[in-house]
């Protein structure tokens, strides 16, 4: 059996090549950007006036006393105006570009306004209340690089540069396979015997937070009905996400099935707990990537988190981001296992503290809706509180 950290390496050098697809703005948040992109003009594009006012030139302005008559309004949207008389002035609004022959603005606030005239009662100074042209960025500009993952604040700046459509890394074919013969759908009432279906349904959420839309599949413990699936499966995804039947049990018929269809074993079972009987391989034509999970909802889910996760930041080039927290009480662990342990955080002084939540195992899937997160234990070793470990969030604490 093979440690964490060597089935996490595996699992990251197992690469996957992803093309790049064009995507509606609208579409685009959450994606990684493959494309760079440039400033189509000078931001502002004109000289913009920053204040409701009166734009003047400024030698004209001599003292209080001196009345600018008004030539005309300078409205946002509109085509620049020209003064024509140097000692008059044209009222300008914000947005708005600076009149021809005007070099400053002065707001509302700091004029009086009698018949048609302005007068100015404070000091000004030349220039003022102007954005130039072009001082935020020229024309040609490198705004955003490639690979970043494109938030609302990007999408504020590709709407300004015309981006109606974007281009980003296109994400893998995901199907999501549950097995087992005692699953049944979640609208059923289970027999005594069964239970109801989860994991699909939390590996599907998981990849819609990544702007992944995956088929999902269920198989029976039978093995001509599994080669069949997985055999289709495999030709038309270039994931398959599966939970359950890789165990020692007599139903557990997917690693033979791998075999026999050609998927290359990179490794089967990993010094971990939870998800201690964790599959993964590729396959040998196909190159279709299997990470199968056992079937315990939480093993499913942290191994989502351990080794999916991180793969799909490498398929798309882009950092898997790291964090830490302090433990807010000693840990032990006495196995020769890397553990993935629930925790609580709660946030003291400042500091994230991490506190274990105590379950009943793998299986107990209510107490994930406790977690804030998971923490990583290395094996054999004792850590004292305010130890800083590694954290997995499950959900958004800050
Ligand atoms: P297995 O890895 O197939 O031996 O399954 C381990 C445990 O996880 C069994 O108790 C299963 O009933 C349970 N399990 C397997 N798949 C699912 C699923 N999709 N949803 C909920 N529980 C499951
Ligand atoms: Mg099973």
């Amino acid at each position: 059996m093979i440690s964490y950290q060597e089935a996490y390496r595996k699992v990251l050098e197992t690469t996957l090549f992803v093309e790049n697809e064009e995507v509606a703005l609208s579409a685009s948040q959450g994606r990684i950007l493959a494309e760079t992109i440039v400033a189509d003009r000078d931001f502002p594009p004109f000289d913009r006036a920053t204040k409701d006012g009166i734009a003047i030139r400024f030698d004209a302005h001599r003292s209080t006393e001196h009345a600018f008559p008004i030539e005309g309004t300078a409205q946002a949207g509109s085509p620049q105006l020209v003064l024509k008389d140097l000692n008059s002035c044209i009222e300008v609004m914000t947005g708005a570009i600076v009149p021809k022959n005007t070099d400053t603005v002065v707001m509302y606030e700091h004029t009086s306004q009698q018949d048609h005239s302005f007068r100015i009662d404070r000091a000004v100074q030349k220039g003022q209340d102007i954005h130039y042209q072009g001082s935020d960025m020229s024309k040609g500009d490198v705004l955003l690089t490639p690979g970043l993952k494109i938030t609302a604040a990007e999408i504020g700046v590709l709407a300004s540069v015309g981006k109606a459509t974007v281009l980003v890394k296109k994400h893998p074919k995901v199907a999501v396979v549950s097995t087992g013969n005692e699953l049944v759908e979640v609208s059923e009432t289970p027999l005594p015997y069964q239970i109801r279906k989860s994991n699909a349904y939390s590996l599907k959420a998981l990849l819609e937070n990544e702007k992944i839309d995956a088929d999902v599949f269920h198989l029976v413990d039978d093995p001509s009905s599994i080669k069949k699936g997985l055999s289709d499966w495999i030709s038309k995804y270039d994931v398959l996400l599966l939970s359950g039947g890789v165990s020692k049990g007599k139903y557990d018929f997917l690693p033979s099935a791998f075999d026999e269809l050609g998927v290359e074993k990179i490794f089967h079972k990993v010094l971990q707990r939870p998800g201690k009987p964790f599959w993964f391989g590729r396959h040998n034509e196909k190159k279709t990537c299997i990470f199968s999970f056992p079937g315990n909802p939480v093993s499913t889910f942290v191994g989502y988190h351990v080794y999916f996760m991180p793969w799909l930041h490498k398929v798309l080039s882009v950092e898997t981001p790291k964090f830490t927290v302090f433990l807010g009480e000693p840990y032990t662990n006495t196995t020769d296992l890397t553990l993935f342990v629930g925790v609580k955080v709660e946030w003291r002084e400042g500091k994230p503290m991490a506190s274990p939540i105590s379950t009943t195992g793998s299986g107990d899937l209510t107490g994930l809706a406790q977690w804030d997160g998971f923490i990583q234990i290395e094996p054999q070793g004792t850590l004292a509180e305010n130890s800083l470990v590694p954290f997995v969030p499950i959900r958004n604490i800050l």
